[in-house]
């Protein structure tokens, strides 16, 4: 499809828990076009996928229903058309196009914030596809409620369907999309010089992907293997608004043993009874969350053990506080102390 980028497939996007359900409704409505969840809005912040989603619904439709009408456009381009077809009198042209579409994709619908005419002129073009049971998918950074100046039966309509979120990927959706793209790329990338990636680029995937684009471009430049410390080096403008800097694993280790009346030499030994490892876990976890080293540089402060180890033991938290109700408030109090008292 012209308008439509070829990478932005549904294979090429990695479901986590912080996409799973708009990934799933994109799928749903691209298996059966305006039956179902219409429309669709999609929103989230910048960089998590929303142009990847919305454009992979039109690049399945248009493999699997070749027949139908598949239109893509920005709000922004949509505006400008718009406008051009007001000065060149050519608004019958315009109003034919978008209303016979079976499919409307329309990326970015923030920008219709103080276009009056435009939001006109979209009112009916929704209901015109609206009544013909032809899909509509929408894209916004923000919450259709947080649009400011939309007239209230646009955003009615917009609200009618499905709204879904996109929210930050947690640590092991970076990691999975890290992985894919290295594969992609056939670079050799160390563990660690990902797991560094994974801890400072946290809020979004375009970043993450420059990141690691970036590196790539210097492996293959330079003809240098990628190490830990080259990664730090040449990604220091993306590592450059670290996590609080100040915070140690060895505070962290402190008021953990402390809040769980043990020693922080419990939390680096050997020791496997349950009320040590628990906490200990806590400890890597929250490690992991608030500073910003790599999985094996936090082992080595727990006793020397492995990157894995510490994944794993990251792992089993974050899965206990989906079990356990008390968890996360408990980690997120702890995180709080460890704050203040590296402040
Ligand atoms: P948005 O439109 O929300 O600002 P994009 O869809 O442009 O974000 O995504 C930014 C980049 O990140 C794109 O290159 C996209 O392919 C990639 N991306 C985002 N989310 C994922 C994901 N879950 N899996 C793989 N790639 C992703
Ligand atoms: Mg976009």
């Amino acid at each position: 499809h012209p308008k439509l980028k070829d990478v932005y497939t549904f294979e090429n996007f990695i479901i986590g828990d912080n996409n799973s359900f708009a990934a799933n409704a994109a799928v749903a409505i691209a298996k059966n076009p305006g039956t179902g969840y219409n429309p669709c809005l999609i929103y989230g912040g910048v960089g998590l996928g929303k142009t990847h989603l919305i454009q992979s619904i039109g690049n399945s439709v248009y493999q699997e229903f070749p027949d139908k009408k598949i239109i893509y456009v920005t709000m922004e381009s949509f505006t400008n058309e718009f406008i051009q077809s007001i000065r060149e009198k050519t608004q019958n042209q315009f109003k034919n196009k978008y209303r016979h579409a079976d499919v409307l994709l329309i990326d970015d619908i923030h920008f219709l914030q103080n276009k009056t005419e435009t939001q006109e002129e979209l009112f009916h073009t929704f209901n015109a596809l609206y009544d013909n049971n032809k899909q509509m998918v929408f894209t916004c950074d923000r919450p259709v409620s947080e649009i400011k100046d939309l007239t209230d039966r646009l955003r009615s309509r917009f609200e009618r369907g499905l709204n879904v979120d996109l929210q930050p990927p947690s640590y092991e959706t970076r990691y999975a999309i890290l992985k894919k793209k290295i594969e992609a790329s056939g670079i050799t990338i160390p563990e660690e010089s990902i797991e560094l990636i994974c801890s400072n680029i946290t809020t979004n995937v375009r970043d993450l992907e420059a990141a690691l684009t970036k590196l790539i471009a210097y492996a293959e430049l330079v003809s240098r293997d990628i190490t830990p410390e080259i990664t730090k080096q040449q990604l220091k403008d993306f590592f450059a608004n670290p996590k609080q800097k100040n915070i140690t694993i060895d505070v962290i280790q402190r008021m953990v043993a402390s809040y769980f009346n043990l020693s922080s030499q419990d939390l680096k030994s050997k020791r496997k009874t349950k009320a040590i490892s628990f906490p200990r876990q806590i400890a890597m976890y929250i490690s992991r969350e608030v500073t910003e080293y790599s999985t094996t540089e936090i082992g080595l402060e727990f006793g020397g053990r492995d990157h894995t180890t510490i994944m794993h033991g990251c792992t089993r938290v974050a899965d206990r506080m989906k079990s356990d109700p008390t968890l996360e408030p408990m980690v997120k109090q702890l995180i709080r102390q460890i704050k203040e008292e590296s402040t």
